[in-house]
């Protein structure tokens, strides 16, 4: 075991520098002097997840311990935005809609069952009646709108500055461009090969997305791959309404809204950050594509929204060229990485991740340098793809059908 001068270990190694790698430096360096960022590109690049213009942020999950997390993670956001003085959040509130002639069934819908679910804890939603949603929202045409004020959109830009500005302060050491050949383990410390040189940390953290695999696979001992796969929406435009509608679909009077048993979300115009009005289209792998009346975006306009149809209508190509990292199991990937003691990893967002980013960032910092979480993740643990026969296909009959979560 070689002795090394105490000032050149690093408390934490932070693999990947999306906002979730930055996070977990954010929470880390608040108590911890010595935190490093390796990053393979730049932070920054719009081809990665974590940039772009907009994230909505929401806690109406089928599953009621995502909705709690969720939660959580906009109480941390909001302690964010306190701590550093910085306004990130978008407060428009989001609202899940429907619609019979499109799902027969309303009360089988994403809208009524995650309802359901939140009320069950506690957290119960605005559900409005069909002459408000029109008298609210003339450009709608639904049977069914439940609206949590407490919800909106992220403001990427503004998280990526705040979150680097922050880092510089406390004089986190992030270092671009930079690519890991090797994990070694030297005694109870991990010796890390790069082309910019070694690095010496007594705790690792992996957050290269979907570039966790390879740095897996760089780890002495370590025979953990997870089962990640890509996918992206079908289609995403921006539509600009006519200037005397603009003051309709404005973060100040619209909220974020999803119908996502058609794998549809609409975010508003925000003044400063977007001058249009984004829809997103998501076609989930399991979801039959008979399931819906809605086949893509212009369908989704024509019977859900016409109100845009005279808007003039363009491809998102500016930002959102990525991938969301789906997960076999449909579970997030969080915790320690078997056989590589003091290496821990977060990957598998299902396209649902952003919002959760200081949260993850929070448990994957305790469990590096506090020996554990307050959170319960152990259903997220990656030791459950270390048996190879445990492996479940994205995308197969076992692999649960909580999709229509794997967008937002
Ligand atoms: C189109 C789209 C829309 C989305 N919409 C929403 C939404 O509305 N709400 C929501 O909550 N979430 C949303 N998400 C999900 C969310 O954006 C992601 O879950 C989140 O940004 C993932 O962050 P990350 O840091 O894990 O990954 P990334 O942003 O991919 O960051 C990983 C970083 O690791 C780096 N890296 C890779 N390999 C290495 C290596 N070997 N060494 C060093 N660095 C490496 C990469 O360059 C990258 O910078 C969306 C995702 C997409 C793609």
């Amino acid at each position: 075991m070689t002795t090394y001068d105490s000032e050149d270990v690093q408390d934490l190694l932070i693999i990947g520098g999306g906002v979730m790698g930055l996070f977990t430096a954010y929470h880390a360096s608040a108590t911890f002097s010595r935190v490093t960022v390796l990053e393979r590109g730049e932070i920054g690049d719009p081809t990665t997840a974590s940039f772009g213009r907009t994230r909505s942020y929401r806690k109406d999950y089928l599953d009621a311990v995502y909705a709690r997390f969720a939660d959580d993670a906009i109480t941390l956001w909001t302690e964010f935005e306190r701590a550093t003085g910085r306004s990130v959040l978008v407060r428009c509130g989001c609202m899940n809609i429907a619609k019979s002639s499109v799902t027969p069934e309303l009360d089988q819908t994403y809208a009524q069952l995650t309802t359901d679910v939140l009320a069950a804890i506690g957290m119960p939603l605005e559900v409005l009646e069909p002459g408000q949603i029109a008298e609210r929202y003339p450009y709608l045409s639904a049977d069914l709108a439940h609206l949590d004020p407490v919800a909106g959109l992220v403001d990427l830009a503004a998280v990526t500055e705040t979150l680097v500005a922050t880092l510089h302060g406390r004089k986190v050491s992030v270092h671009e461009r930079v690519s890991t050949s090797a994990l070694v383990r030297d005694g109870e410390l991990w010796r890390v090969q790069t082309d910019a040189g070694e690095f010496v940390a007594r705790s690792v953290v992996i957050t290269a997305g979907h570039g966790t695999n390879d740095v897996l696979s760089r780890i002495e001992g370590c025979t953990l791959q997870v089962p990640i796969t890509k996918d992206r929406p079908s289609e995403a435009k921006y539509f600009v309404p006519p200037a005397e509608d603009r003051a309709r679909y404005t973060s100040d009077v619209m909220p974020v809204i999803a119908y996502l048993d058609t794998g549809v979300y609409v975010h508003p115009i925000v003044p400063g950050v977007i001058d249009a009005v984004k829809v997103g289209y998501y076609n989930p792998p399991d979801i039959p594509r008979d399931r819906t009346g809605v086949r893509d975006i212009a369908d989704f306009v024509e019977q859900v929204m016409p109100g845009l149809s005279s808007a003039s209508s363009s491809d998102v190509l500016d930002v959102d060229q990525c991938d969301y990292d789906l997960v076999a199991d449909d579970d997030f990937v969080l915790g320690a990485v078997p056989g590589a003691p003091g290496v821990h990893v977060g990957v598998g967002w299902r396209g649902t991740g952003y919002k959760f980013a200081p949260w993850i960032g929070r448990v994957l910092f305790q469990l590096a340098l506090q020996g554990g979480t307050v959170y319960d993740v152990s259903r997220f643990d990656p030791d459950r793809f270390s048996a190879p026969a445990r492996f479940l296909t994205a995308g197969s009959e076992d692999h649960p059908t909580s999709d229509l979560e794997a967008v937002l």
